[in-house]
């Protein structure tokens, strides 16, 4: 629990309407899981961010820091700290030659659009991705043959004490799903992305190409959090899952998609255990059917 006087700290830090009490994470999680934070704080500026993740390291309270929820599955005892939202406060996009440099919170598919709409190419893969470019860096999210690595050049962030770091794309040591970021207490607030001149016509009929292509082989009409586990090498997990008897297998409110076997569905009351459960159960059938170990994408947040 936090108490008022904490909450009153953050509020000189932050608009008091940016700042809610007991806040239910399932509105914040496109799995549609997760219980109450106790405090959940939509950051608009590096500035409050700054202040507040200097102001939290003082006074020791756990935060965790989000996109849009894309990739989370939040227990539904909820997360006993401060939850800093990067999302629709913070969707700055702007242009400088081919590059874009666009503020953490601004979701991929807009930055795909306003890429389409300066004719620049090179980020049409990310259009689907239901992500923040914040969240997308930190998971070098990627689809259809791209991945934010081939796009990132520059990556400023602030550490728990405040300080504003630029880092370049070696620097965030990308690799398959993962980034420095994911083993840093770094925050993204800004990346910059360098894209090429391209046409508009053919950028656009590669978006809805790849959003046809999405719509057809994904579960896209249930809450989910996307694939539940990283390809394993040589193989294809919704493939080893299906294989391995699984399709349209249930616990609880949680089920293997019927559509796309690497999804995780929520039927419509799925719990964090009916979530966690289902995952380790097809870990097990995959590893005594193929000898495959199976690890998730899915981020747990206990
Ligand atoms: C239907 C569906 C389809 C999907 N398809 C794909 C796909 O094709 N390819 C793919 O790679 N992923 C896919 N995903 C997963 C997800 O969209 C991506 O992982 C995305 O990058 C997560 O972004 P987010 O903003 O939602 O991050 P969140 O889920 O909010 O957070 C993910 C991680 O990043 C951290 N984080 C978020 N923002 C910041 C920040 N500003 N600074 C520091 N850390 C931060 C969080 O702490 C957490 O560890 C899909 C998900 C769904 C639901």
């Amino acid at each position: 629990m936090i108490s008022d006087a904490v909450i009153q700290t953050i509020a000189g830090f932050v608009p008091r309407e940016n700042i809610r009490r007991r806040e239910p994470m399932n509105r914040h999680t496109t799995f549609r899981i997760g219980g109450e934070a106790d405090c959940f704080v939509e950051i608009e500026s590096m500035e409050q961010l700054q202040k507040l993740q200097r102001y939290l390291r003082i006074v020791e309270l756990p935060c965790l820091v989000m996109g849009n929820g894309s990739n989370l599955l939040i227990s539904d005892r909820g997360y006993a700290g401060v939850v800093l939202q990067i999302g629709p406060r913070m969707q700055q996009i702007r242009l400088e030659g081919d590059r874009m440099i666009v503020q953490a919170g601004a979701l991929m598919s807009q930055v795909a659009k306003a890429a389409y709409e300066q004719e620049l190419t090179g980020f049409e893969f990310a259009c689907g991705i239901p992500g923040t470019i914040g969240g997308g860096v930190v998971m070098n999210a990627g689809a259809y043959g791209g991945e934010l690595s081939q796009v990132v050049s520059q990556v400023k962030v602030i550490d728990r004490e405040g300080n504003v770091l630029e880092l370049d794309n070696e620097t965030m040591e990308f690799g398959y799903r993962t980034s420095a970021i994911k083993s840093h207490p770094f925050t993204v607030v800004e990346v910059t992305l360098q894209l090429a001149p391209g046409e508009r016509e053919a950028i656009r009929s590669r978006m809805n190409e790849l959003a046809a292509k999405r719509r057809e082989k994904q579960p896209l009409e249930y809450p989910s959090a996307g694939s539940t586990f990283k390809r394993p090498e040589g193989y294809y997990a919704g493939e080893l899952i299906m294989k391995s008897g699984l399709r349209g297998y249930q616990i609880g409110g949680a089920r293997v998609s019927d559509k796309h076997c690497g999804f995780i569905i929520n039927t419509g009351n799925a719990t964090y255990e009916d979530v966690r459960d289902l995952i380790a159960y097809v870990q097990e059938r995959v590893k005594a059917c193929f000898g495959v170990d199976l690890e998730p994408e899915v981020i747990f947040v206990e």
